[in-house]
């Protein structure tokens, strides 16, 4: 069977890396977090001081872009896909509070997404790749045969994403939760550069009353109706 492309986007903790792991994992594709290569410039920002007083030292930034190396490498003992910055295991680091309230000041930049959006095209250049984030359908892959966008309530992807990180061990109030979800999807439907946006062709999933396995049936409808679209063909 011909191995396509499935981009999925939406909005900040609305289960978009559950869905796309599961399906890759069932479809035995590549699952890949753009997010995260957002988080990791985050970081990147964070730790060599080109944010100040909130702002970001973005001509620093540009100077310091050819230089900041981002990927994924398969980690045995989690047996998951994680992410490196500059030779560095990320992945713990990136998912912490303060990489959530700083990546919308990186987001936006359009030579961070031209970069970022470049190694995302080459990933999937093959096919049989699963991609989350917020542009995938509408930039990093136009031609996916596959496009699902996620939303829920606001509070519901609160609580899940509260949650979550408890689980991690996070310190962290469902407020400041709540905060950060509505501001980075008002920064992120607002930017000027591929802001979030529902691709045309995109088939749309309301998961705020559905179970991780109602949405997975949902979406895996989805792909076979294509795959078997195309089989027919
Ligand atoms: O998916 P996640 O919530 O980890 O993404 C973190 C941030 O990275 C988003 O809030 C958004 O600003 C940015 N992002 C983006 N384009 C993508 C994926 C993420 O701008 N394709």
């Amino acid at each position: 069977m011909r191995r396509i492309n499935i981009a999925i986007d939406g909005f900040s903790s609305c289960g978009k890396s559950t869905l796309a792991k599961q399906l890759a994992h069932h479809l035995g594709y590549t699952y890949i977090d753009s997010g995260a290569m957002y988080r990791a410039v985050a970081l990147y920002v964070l730790e060599n001081g080109l944010v100040s007083e909130g702002k970001l030292r973005k001509e620093e930034l540009l100077r310091a872009l050819d230089g900041i190396q981002i990927g994924f490498k398969h980690d045995d003992a989690s047996q998951r896909s994680e992410t490196w910055l500059n030779g560095r295991n990320v992945e713990s680091k990136i998912r912490g509070m303060e990489v959530s309230r700083h990546v919308t000041l990186v987001s936006p930049v359009p030579e961070v997404r031209a970069k970022l959006v470049a190694l995302q095209k080459a990933m999937g250049r093959e096919g049989g790749v699963v991609m989350d984030g917020r542009d995938i359908g509408t930039v990093v892959f136009p031609d996916a045969e596959v496009k699902l966008y996620m939303t829920a309530r606001p509070e519901v992807r609160a609580q899940r994403r509260y949650l979550e990180l408890v689980g991690k061990g996070v310190e962290v109030d469902y407020a400041s939760v709540l905060e950060n979800i509505t501001r980075r999807d008002d920064d992120d439907l607002k930017r000027e550069a591929d802001p979030l946006l529902k691709a045309a062709d995109a088939f749309e999933i309301d998961n705020s009353d559905l179970t991780a396995s109602e949405q997975f049936e949902l979406a895996l409808g989805q792909v076979l109706k294509t795959v078997g679209e195309q089989a027919e063909a």
